[in-house]
């Protein structure tokens, strides 16, 4: 038997590819977005008592890995890569009907629209549906997950001058923490665990309408070099 879903709202997230968007949500706490909602779900009635609560579970389509033929085995970048488990057994992208979930931050709602931080979700990704975080339930202090049982590792930021500038000036004309989520995010160290980067080697991201180029001056520790505007033309 068959089930269709169909989308309440699109997300317009900071994120535009998926390259460096944290593995979970709150990693990131200045990736900042807004879900679209569409009609029905946009009338004001949809959300009301909504206002009572601080956090949401987003249900959503990983539409950027849908597949045909589901896998029962999958590599997560936690492992490396290289090491592989039963999809049960862990987030990936790669699942049996592409749903995944993010409890995130709610910061206002607005008509029609929910102002959402701490995501870690593709810009245009459908969202499914939206549930209260209910903290006495949801919250389970003994639980434990020793595949990940902490954060994952991060290393440090510096920023070249001319690239604290820039992030300084670009984040005032977005109106974001656009310096904080560069950082919160390339923290997280977003290249393949199996890469070993040259210095010369540069990396770079698309965030909001900016280009963020970095590279690894010695090993495990990152560079921002410059931020740019997105060069929208070719
Ligand atoms: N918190 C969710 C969960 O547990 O179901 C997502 C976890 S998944 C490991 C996080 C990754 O999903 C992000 O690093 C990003 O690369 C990827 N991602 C986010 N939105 C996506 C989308 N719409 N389609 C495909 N991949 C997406």
């Amino acid at each position: 038997m068959t089930y269709s879903v169909s989308p309440i709202g699109y997300i317009r997230s900071c994120f535009k590819e998926k390259f460096a968007i944290p593995r979970q949500p709150h990693l990131a706490p200045a990736a900042r977005g807004v879900l679209e909602l569409l009609p029905p779900f946009d009338h004001p009635d949809a959300v009301q008592g909504l206002e009572q609560v601080s956090h949401v579970w987003l249900l959503f389509l990983f539409h950027q890995t849908l597949e045909e033929k589901p896998r029962l085995k999958v590599r997560p970048p936690r492992l490396g890569g290289n090491r592989s488990l039963g999809v049960f057994a862990t987030r990936a992208t790669h699942r049996p009907n592409g749903i995944g979930q993010s409890v995130v931050t709610l910061d206002a709602i607005e008509p029609g629209r929910l102002r959402l931080s701490g995501i870690d979700l593709l810009d245009g990704t459908p969202i499914l549906d939206i549930k209260p975080y209910v903290p006495y339930a949801d919250a389970i202090p003994a639980a434990c997950n020793t595949i990940a049982d902490a954060s994952p590792p991060v290393i440090p930021v510096r920023w070249t001058d001319a690239a604290r500038l820039q992030a300084e000036q670009h984040g005032q004309r977005l109106g974001e923490p656009l310096a904080d989520l560069i950082e919160q995010c390339l923290t997280q160290d977003p290249r393949p665990a199996y890469q070993i980067p040259s210095p010369e080697r540069r990396y770079g991201v698309r965030l909001w309408d900016v280009d963020v180029h970095w590279h690894y001056p010695e090993s495990g520790i990152i560079r921002v070099l410059d931020i740019e505007p997105t060069d929208t033309t070719s």
